[in-house]
């Protein structure tokens, strides 16, 4: 008798169906673009919520690219062999905008997603995020630490929603015998971000690039370890393809640790930018310092990020200076 939980149609074959969700997000849209160069089959579905249709624009002339708008807190059936869930906005701003729709993405999401890598016996991995330590009393943060996260505050939906979803996918694992895979991503930068996410590195850049105070929030002295994007997605896409004992959690980010002052300023030199710096309050519950420990990814994955933040920096510079050429551009054609 075939066990339900086995993909037998698709068992060994190539190319792999994957299916990404969020995938017209910021780092969904590299993902998709990584796994397709691989020779994959990639579904990318997405609500538009903070995605865009212009990330993938690109990928819409592949063969084995698809696009589906869709709520991940709706039931999905669709056939695949391998699930990246990353669909929840990622900013603060953003993820604050609706938190209970927020808490939503994460919970029923996971609960859609893990429910359709059951039916269809696929292997499925989590985006699941330094959030989950809260603001740490232990540092660098160990996968082992429990975390420090206020379960009632602004930043809760994002928090305890990614830390539910952890939960669910241990309890789908243990009860369902399901091949999970846990990431958690420490804070990620590059090409493709909202030009009004509102997260630090494109707010910052953004304000330099336009001559606009860049906006501290407190007195800058809290820290973030910033990674690339293509570093990310490497880390990912190794630990989708271990062997499958290795479930995580795993840290994946860059262990370079910066102040928020200090990027301020590598932003402003990097740019050549005439903006001075403002100092706003800092949001509640913003966490004062926050590093990976990287030792479980570089034994598990032979993984380490490659580009320090100065080089990442200036990539994603030139990005957004591209972006806002063309958009003028296309302004003055209007
Ligand atoms: P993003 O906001 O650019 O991408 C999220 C994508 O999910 C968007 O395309 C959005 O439209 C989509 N989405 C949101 N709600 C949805 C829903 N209900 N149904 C379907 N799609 C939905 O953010 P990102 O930086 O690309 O983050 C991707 C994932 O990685 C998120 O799960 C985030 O929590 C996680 N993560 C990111 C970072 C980071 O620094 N970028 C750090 C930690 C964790
Ligand atoms: N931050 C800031 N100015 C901004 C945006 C963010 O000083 O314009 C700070 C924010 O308060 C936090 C850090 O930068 O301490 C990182 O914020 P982000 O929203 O990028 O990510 P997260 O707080 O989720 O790590």
């Amino acid at each position: 008798m075939v066990k339900r939980n086995i993909n037998t149609r698709r068992l060994g074959a190539f190319p792999r169906r994957v299916l990404v969700t969020g995938g017209a997000g910021f780092l969904g849209s590299h993902l998709c673009e990584r796994l397709l160069q691989a020779g994959n089959d990639v579904l990318c579905a997405d609500n538009l919520f903070t995605g865009a249709r212009r990330n993938i624009k690109h990928l819409l002339d592949f063969h084995n690219f698809e696009f589906l708008r869709h709520d991940v807190t709706f039931p999905l059936y669709v056939e695949v062999d391998e699930i990246y869930n990353l669909a929840c906005p990622a900013s603060p701003i953003h993820y604050q905008h609706d938190p209970v729709q927020t808490t939503k993405t994460s919970v029923h999401g996971a609960i859609n997603m893990l429910g359709l890598a059951k039916r269809v016996g696929a292997k499925i991995l989590q985006a699941s995020t330094s959030e989950v330590y809260g603001d740490p009393h232990q540092h660098p943060q160990r996968e082992e630490y429990w975390g420090n996260v206020n379960p009632i505050g602004i930043r809760s939906c994002y928090d305890e929603g990614k830390r539910c979803a952890e939960t669910l996918f241990f309890d789908y694992h243990r009860q369902h015998n399901l091949p999970i895979k846990v990431a958690r991503i420490f804070n990620t930068f590059g090409p493709r971000m909202h030009p009004n996410d509102g997260r630090v590195v494109s707010n910052f850049i953004v304000q330099a690039l336009h001559n606009e105070p860049i906006t501290i929030y407190g007195d800058g002295s809290q820290t973030r370890s910033f990674c690339y994007v293509d570093d990310l997605i490497e880390g990912l896409v190794r630990l989708m393809n271990t062997e499958p004992a290795v479930t995580g959690p795993i840290n994946i980010g860059n262990p370079a640790e910066f102040t928020i002052r200090t990027l301020a300023e590598m932003v402003v030199e990097l740019t050549g930018s005439s903006s001075a710096i403002c100092y706003l309050p800092l949001p509640g519950d913003d966490p004062k310092q926050r590093c990976p420990d990287i030792a479980k990814a570089r034994a598990l994955l032979g993984w380490e990020p490659k580009l320090a933040l100065r080089e990442g920096l200036s990539l994603t510079i030139a990005y957004f200076e591209q972006f806002f050429r063309s958009a003028a551009s296309a302004g003055a054609c209007e």
